[in-house]
């Protein structure tokens, strides 16, 4: 115990460092937000949040935006209990038979103009639960819905910049939301996985996992990056760090309408993958072996120098501009 004691005094904590201050342009946002929602609103932005039969993977990230780390009322959206005091409608889950009368209600009793976010998988296309006797499926079919923001679980920075583009459109100071066929927005899901993966060179040169643990691109044990929309591998989870292939996993497509039904089953190769795969194999041996030649090139000092008297790198002293000594 007097060990332990005694290392607490030498040793840093182990905590996570407080995130850095706000920088400036972020402070500025966050002014002019505030200084746009009181103009055109009259306050900020205020959210109900409604679980319609969610696992609660949603609810934690959701929760997640009210800590130091994200800390969404700097840009005054807060969330309220009750729905008449909301200008936003955010659902997660699926909506469970048991909760699509209360559902409707809620959304009723939001004062107009009001805005409908699905949040998650499950609330944007019914998700791994669909519809069956239990579960009516996604929200749209209980409620009208303004923007599906996908994920299994949502991403925070995605939910939280749709949230902020909202306000921003609901105050009058910006257009409207640009979004797919799916209701995502544009500049978070226009990009796939594979498109911004740390292992995409590794894809381009054909070389492939064959197990767990390797850095090689991971197509062959069941990633799905190359045809699903996604920003996380570019944005990382928390703090920029993490991102499903980039850490080591494989995308499943949590973000795809068909999932998780048209991407099963998960640990497999896509069949896709079989033939872009197999016909990437000679380009990509072709290109290794291309740049293992120019890479051994590069890997040695240039053969001009040496510590003779003449000069082999074809410089003339004998030019009038030739100024430089042996
Ligand atoms: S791990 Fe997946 S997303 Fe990354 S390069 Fe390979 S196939 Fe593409
Ligand atoms: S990378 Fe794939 S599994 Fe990971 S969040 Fe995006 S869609 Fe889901």
């Amino acid at each position: 115990m007097r060990k332990f004691l005694f290392q607490g005094l030498l040793r840093r904590p182990l905590t996570e460092r407080a995130p850095p201050a706000d920088d400036a342009s972020l402070r500025e946002l966050g002014e002019s937000l505030a200084r746009a929602s009181r103009e055109k609103l009259g306050r900020s932005l205020s959210i109900r949040h409604v679980d319609a039969g969610s696992c609660n993977g949603c609810e934690l990230e959701i929760h997640a935006l009210n800590n130091a780390f994200y800390d969404l009322e700097r840009f005054g959206l807060h969330f309220v209990a009750s729905p008449r005091h909301a200008d936003v409608l955010l659902v997660t889950g699926p909506v469970s038979r048991n909760m699509e009368l209360a559902l409707r209600r809620t959304y009723d009793a939001v004062p107009d103009p009001k805005r409908v976010v699905a949040a998650g998988e499950c609330a944007c296309t019914g998700g791994i639960f669909g519809r069956s006797y239990a579960s009516c499926g996604a929200i749209s079919r209980v409620i009208p819905v303004d923007v599906n923001v996908p994920g299994c679980p949502v991403q925070p920075d995605n939910f939280m910049e749709t949230l902020l583009y909202l306000l921003r459109q609901l105050a009058g100071a910006a257009p409207m939301i640009p979004l797919d066929h799916a209701l995502r927005p544009k500049w978070l899901f226009g990009m796939t996985v594979h498109e911004g993966c740390d292992r995409a060179a590794f894809y381009e040169q054909s070389n492939f996992a064959t197990e767990y643990g390797s850095r090689k691109c991971l197509v062959k044990i069941g990633c799905w990056g190359p045809v699903v929309q996604c920003n996380v591998p570019k944005r990382g989870w928390v703090g920029g760090v993490g991102g499903c292939p980039n850490v080591g996993g494989i995308c499943i497509g949590c973000t795809m309408p068909g999932f998780p039904d048209k991407l099963m089953p998960f640990m497999d190769e896509p069949p896709g993958a079989r033939i872009s795969s197999t016909l990437i194999q000679p380009y990509g041996a072709l290109i290794r072996n291309l740049r293992r030649l120019t890479n051994d090139t590069l890997n040695k000092e240039p053969k001009w120098r040496h510590n003779r008297p003449q000069r082999t790198t074809g410089y003339n002293p004998d030019k009038p501009q030739a100024t430089y000594p042996l």
